[in-house]
């Protein structure tokens, strides 16, 4: 079969749109491979399926020249992700298509939106079929019901057009355990430039996201994947990626996009090794919990080349983390920023304002978090209920959402919550003096040139850095900004 794998383009041709499964987000700085879509073309090339790639959010590429590409290979089956608030933008990729030709069978891939698959058909009327979860095995699946001919809708958990009827074939949410031993490496050699990417600040050599693992066992209720089956790579399987990488496309960059990089730490120390002996040049970049991590591993890994670890802290409040389930103590935070400080990594923290139970006293605690522990960057989001997750459960439970939330408007720079103490206003203006007190915070310049002038290889990042977040800050608004 012709199979055409597609990541959309740029949102209004401008804003840059990740679109990973944890991971469904606009963010106007960062421009992310897209590697679920490179696993997937490698998985299809191997069942001797011929693949078309392109990835129009990295190369730029309106519509209009994507139209033209797709007519040019004209594909039986068109595959590409969508993201809930770039939706129909998004659906523009399958509108084309059938503009070319009815024939083409359209998919979409979306993960945040696996409790909809009804409405989303409903609302993408050029789309064929809907996967929201287990993408690895459900498109083979529907590529031998294509070809041979069989009813689609033995395949369990996926909705499919047909004519004017919608079928959702069973609405379990259940998501399958990833076998990665049966699994090909991602099809890197199908990506035209690998100069497209970055993190959210330009970088020299080129750049790549891996994911290490997939799902995530813990339990805080505002995340899509929380409580999913859990499974790691093998570190040989995700040192013979690396290699890969490095040897044949010259990466020296690289992002873990696993939820917890660091969960099993022998894990992580033997990939350390194999890249501190194996790939010297390599520098990379990592997501973990502020409770796996200590002084010792965070040594090992800054000998082997992490130069920064995000940490997804929430909240300086101890009640609004213990509401959330979030599992970690204000302490720890503090003390993993310390360590990790210490170890001469760079500390990106994550904050959601607007959880459960947030009042000004606890933005304020949030506040003083901040300013005593002076990440070296920092992200601060609004809380959104998404579809399937315990927030959103308890927000319709507690009548802080309409049932019939428009799931296109959930944007986290716009609060969606509703509380009688905390208008939409005061969260919002909250969020922005947030990246205010912080990167206006004479202590942390201060803080950071220091660290630049310690290291001076981060001269260009920290410029570009400070330079984005004041465009950021006085001409976006901070909209769409991470
Ligand atoms: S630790 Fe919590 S926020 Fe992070 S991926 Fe797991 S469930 Fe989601």
């Amino acid at each position: 079969m012709r199979i055409l794998l597609v990541n959309p383009p740029r949102l209004n041709n401008i804003i840059p749109v990740t679109r990973e499964d944890r991971c469904e987000v606009t963010d106007r700085y960062a421009v992310i491979p897209p590697y679920s879509l490179l696993w997937l073309a490698a998985i299809l090339r191997n069942e001797g399926h011929e693949i078309e790639f392109i990835d129009a959010n990295g190369t730029v590429m309106p519509y209009p020249e994507l139209q033209s590409q797709i007519a040019h290979f004209s594909p039986d089956l068109l595959i590409f992700r969508f993201t809930p608030t770039t939706h129909a933008w998004d659906m523009k990729t399958a509108e084309i298509a059938k503009q070319i030709s009815d024939r083409i069978v359209t998919l979409g891939l979306c993960f945040t939106l696996h409790t909809l698959i009804h409405e989303v058909l409903e609302r993408s009327p050029s789309l064929d079929i809907y996967i929201p979860l287990n993408w690895e095995t459900r498109v083979k699946q529907i590529i031998a019901g294509i070809q041979e001919n069989r009813d689609l809708s033995e395949i369990p958990g996926i909705g499919i057009r047909n004519g004017n009827n919608i079928l959702v074939t069973t609405e379990d949410n259940f998501i399958e355990t990833t076998d990665f031993s049966s699994l090909s490496l991602p099809a890197y050699d199908l990506i035209k430039d690998f100069r497209s990417y970055r993190p959210n600040t330009p970088v020299s050599g080129n750049y790549m996201v891996i994911y290490t693992s997939k799902g995530c066992p813990f339990s805080c209720v505002y995340c899509t994947v929380a409580k999913t089956p859990f499974n790691l790579k093998p570190a040989e399987f995700v040192i013979k990626e690396l290699d890969t990488l490095y040897s044949h496309y010259n990466v020296r960059l690289v992002s873990f996009f696993d939820e917890t990089f660091t969960i099993d730490r022998k894990r992580t120390i033997t990939i350390c090794n194999a890249i501190k002996k194996s790939f010297p040049a390599l520098h990379w970049y990592c997501n973990t919990r502020v409770n796996l991590v200590d002084p010792e591993l965070l040594s090992i890994m800054q000998a082997s080349g992490c130069r920064g670890i995000a940490y997804g802290v929430e909240s300086g409040d101890q009640t609004i983390l213990d509401t959330a389930k979030k599992g970690i103590k204000v302490e720890e935070a503090k003390r993993a920023i310390l360590w990790t400080k210490e170890a001469g990594i760079k500390v990106y923290t994550s904050f959601i304002l607007g959880l459960p139970g947030e009042t000004q006293k606890s933005i304020e605690n949030t506040l003083h978090f901040i300013h005593e522990t002076l990440p070296h960057g920092a992200q601060f989001n609004i809380a959104v209920p998404y579809p399937g997750t315990e927030l959103y459960n308890m927000a319709v439970k507690e009548r802080l959402i309409a049932e019939q939330t428009d799931w296109r408007t959930l944007y986290q720079h716009k609060a969606i919550l509703k509380y009688d103490n905390l208008s939409d206003k005061e969260l919002e203006d909250a969020r922005k003096n947030a990246y205010r007190s912080l990167y206006f915070n004479p202590r942390w310049i201060l803080q950071n040139v220091l660290w630049i002038i310690q290291h001076p290889e981060d001269f260009r990042l920290g410029i570009s850095y400070y330079w984005k977040n004041v465009k950021n800050y006085y001409w976006f608004g901070m909209e769409h900004a991470h």
